[in-house]
């Protein structure tokens, strides 16, 4: 790659100096420079004429090779892409982070409690990597880009900084199963407390309902000396008949139309 292209880049330096030499993204320390866009499809950028920010900002190793073949152009869409990216590297640590506590592993045995907290060294890490909001960065232009973004996380208008703390809150206060709970916050739902939680009670009011519609079925059953598959399978035939039917009203079909004498 030839000088003239590099001068494309401006350098980005952070404005204070505590964070001279740390990677932009994740905090770590920067050993090297990630080019926005990358320097290797610079040529075809300017050809195709392409808008781009040709910014080149500190980087540590892990995310200068994370985002090497990511064709964005602005800083910002590097930094929510690596986020993801990273987020789903460390998946497995991060869940062992996030929901084990270090006083429930006295009662494992030692093997397994030395794996658990393995993990949750390397999530622990993982996480403070992702929770790092970048820096404030000036150019060789002296244009400065000024961040001050703090990981919020809203829980139904209370608000957390800490991605862990706000999921205790969930399975301590708002009583969540916490790895259902888990999985649709992480796989479904990128860390958005309040979608998850409004995905996590429809599926659960939905169990709740079935189940209190199975002892429904199985005490009018009983009550009224009917075989419960042969009432189950009737209320299931009312039902496709009639979607707007709850169990109740399907039983009463099934009571007067059957049973009744
Ligand atoms: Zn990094």
């Amino acid at each position: 790659m030839s000088k003239t292209l590099a001068s494309y880049y401006q350098q980005a330096y952070a404005c204070e100096q505590h964070n001279f030499n740390r990677c932009f993204y994740c905090g770590c320390e920067a050993t090297e420079r990630d080019h926005c866009p990358p320097l290797h499809m610079l040529q075809s950028i300017i050809d195709l004429g392409e808008e781009a920010e040709f910014i080149s900002i500190p980087a540590c190793y892990e995310c200068h090779a994370i985002l090497h073949n990511e064709r964005l152009m602005t800083i910002d869409e590097r930094f929510t892409k690596l986020k993801n990216k990273l987020g789903s590297k460390y998946a497995k640590p991060l869940r062992v982070y996030n929901m084990w506590h270090e006083n429930e592993l006295s009662d494992m045995s030692d093997e397994f409690a030395h794996s658990i907290k393995a993990g949750m060294v390397l999530g622990k890490e993982a996480a403070e990597r992702l929770a790092f909001s970048g820096f404030s960065y000036a150019t060789e232009e002296a244009k400065v880009t000024v961040r001050e973004k703090t990981a919020e996380f809203d829980v139904e208008g209370v608000i957390f900084t800490d991605f862990k703390e706000a999921l205790n809150h969930c399975i301590g206060v708002l009583k969540v199963q916490k790895s259902d709970f888990y999985k649709i916050l992480v796989e479904d739902y990128q860390g958005d407390f309040n979608k998850a939680l409004s995905q996590y009670r429809h599926r659960h009011d939905k169990v709740t309902a079935a189940k209190d519609g199975n002892c429904l079925i199985k005490d009018f059953a009983k009550l009224h000396k009917q075989n419960s598959d042969f009432v189950t399978r009737t209320v299931k035939h009312f039902i496709t008949k009639d979607p707007s039917l709850t169990t109740e009203a399907a039983l009463e079909q099934l009571y007067n139309n059957y049973i009744k004498k």
